[in-house]
């Protein structure tokens, strides 16, 4: 059993934290919460840098590296700020699912310019009558002889206003079992790569947090594409999405982790300064103690989220099972807890800390949608009594160790 990083890992972790700490400057971070503005262009550095697509194959122009790697990075970049960090991690993320399924045409053409920070992706499952039960979809789509018709609306799809191309789950098969004749399509935003038909994409305005990133209506009108954008097979639409969600459930995360990591730290600096009675505050034992749990909290979690990286990347042939397990323990307790430790946070800075400037607010706001999107925290434990049921929890005779 051997719990370090590699020589790699903490080379990449430290460049990440290194990178975070130049480009994510306040100003330019205060500009896009406020103005609702993806920083594109901080995310092309990261890409030039090798921050994108880690766990991509080396001929697309990726890591050839893992799971934990991305996961180190993530981590680095919501500590420095949770809004940049995730609006960066949310413009790359989607496109896992052409690494894990794609041709290997569509792993140049769309992997390719994303690796560089040139192209973002975004993932289109959620309709306004099905999110967290995916197993029918009201889009339809349908073969012709020279390409598929898609037809439908989808809701809530992150980076919508400015996303190069789309996953879009939809119906194949109308009278299909549930969860079953659902297919991936890759969408362009090129409407030259359109056969004929429609694409409208309306921004969903308002949201509690996640700022720098947008959200969208996505509604598909007769729109042809060509049978070179099918993902994966025909019909495991949903098996495809799943299987996606094990790794990315794990990346989300680290988005969590470090955006609890970030509102720790301050607040850790903020309880040594601050004094009141003629005494740090961090002297008083009630925020004393609060700080000892919330470091705590995140040592546990921590290693938790990197458990579920090595699984990932590590796992043998047998421990497989343990992935979808371990993939919803992380999904539920990590942003569960980031979620109670950035709410300390928020105590121990008091007044102060209710205000955008101390950025412990605007942390606790980005984290809570990672409890929501790609799987609510219901949906990870109804997964987890599912598993439950049909396996031997005893740790001794289970295939966790
Ligand atoms: C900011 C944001 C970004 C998003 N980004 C994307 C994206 O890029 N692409 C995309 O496809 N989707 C995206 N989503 C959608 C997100 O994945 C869904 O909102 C989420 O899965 C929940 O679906 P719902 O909102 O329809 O809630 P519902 O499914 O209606 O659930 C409502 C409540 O009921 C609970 N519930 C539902 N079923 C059960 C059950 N069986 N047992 C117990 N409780 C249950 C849920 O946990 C929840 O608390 C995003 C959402 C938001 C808010």
């Amino acid at each position: 059993m051997d719990f370090s990083l590699t020589n790699e890992q903490k080379d990449i972790k430290k460049a990440a934290a290194e990178f975070a700490s130049g480009e994510f400057q306040s100003e330019l971070i205060q500009e896009c919460e406020l103005n609702h503005r993806f920083p594109r262009e901080i995310y092309k550095k990261a890409g030039e840098l090798g921050f994108i697509g880690l766990d991509y194959p080396d001929d697309v122009g990726g890591g050839s590296l893992g799971i934990m790697e991305n996961v180190l990075v993530i981590e680095e970049f919501c500590k420095a700020d949770s809004g940049m960090g995730m609006a960066i991690h949310l413009a790359y993320l989607p496109a896992k699912i052409v690494k894990i399924f794609g041709t290997a045409e569509q792993r140049l053409k769309f992997l390719g310019p994303l690796v560089k920070g040139d192209w973002v992706s975004a993932v289109s499952f959620t309709e306004p009558d099905h999110g967290s039960d995916l197993t029918r979809m009201e889009t339809t789509l349908e073969e012709k002889a020279d390409g598929f018709v898609l037809n439908g609306t989808k809701i809530f799809t992150t980076n919508g206003a400015y996303a190069d191309f789309f996953i879009v789950l939809a119906q194949e098969d109308p009278d299909a079992r549930p969860g079953k004749g659902m297919t991936t399509i890759l969408v362009e935003r090129d409407s030259s790569s359109w056969l004929d038909g429609k694409m409208e994409i309306n921004d969903i305005p308002n949201k509690m947090g996640l700022r720098m990133a947008s959200s969208s209506e996505l509604v598909f009108q007769d729109l042809k594409i060509s049978k070179e954008n099918i993902l994966g097979k025909r019909g495991r639409g949903l098996l495809n999405v799943l299987d996606f969600l094990d790794e990315s459930r794990i990346e989300i995360g680290a988005q969590a982790l470090g955006n609890c990591e970030g509102a720790f730290l301050k607040a850790l600096n903020h309880a040594k300064e601050r004094r009141q009675f003629e005494t740090p505050i961090i002297d008083f034992q009630g925020i004393g103690h609060k700080l000892a749990r919330m470091w705590s909290q995140i040592q546990s979690i921590k290693w938790l989220n990197y458990y579920g990286a090595w699984l990932c990347d590590h796992g043998t042939a047998n421990m497989s099972g343990s992935i979808p397990l371990f993939t919803s323990i992380v999904k539920h307790h990590v942003p569960e807890t980031a979620k109670k430790i950035i709410d300390d946070a928020i105590t121990v800075f008091g007044g102060y800390g209710y205000f955008l400037e101390q950025d412990v607010e605007r942390r606790y706001r980005d984290n809570r949608i990672v409890e929501m999107y790609e799987g609510t925290v219901e949906v990870q434990l109804n997964n987890i009594v599912r598993i439950l049921k049909r396996i031997n929890p005893d740790f001794l005779s289970s295939t966790f160790l």
